[in-house]
């Protein structure tokens, strides 16, 4: 059985493991990459999101906590 805790903790593994393959590939291009990490700030809460979850998923519009609460409704 999955409960919802672990399935967070797996989404943020394979969030910052996306973040650090991006991160590699823009090394050549540090230019490309921070216009990629402009702030954007959760819809819910107004925390910025961690730049880890916009590169998993770069249409969310907010933060871990607050989408799982979206999920569970
Ligand atoms: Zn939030």
């Amino acid at each position: 059985m999955i409960d919802a805790a672990d399935k967070v903790v797996q989404d943020d593994e394979r969030a910052m493991e996306l973040f650090l393959q991006s991160r590699q590939r823009h090394q050549a291009a540090p230019d490309a990459w921070a216009q990629r990490s402009d702030e954007i700030h959760c819809l819910d809460c107004g925390e910025v999101i961690p730049p880890a979850r916009l590169v998993a998923m770069p249409h969310t519009k907010r933060c871990q906590p607050c989408a799982s609460d979206v999920e569970r409704r």
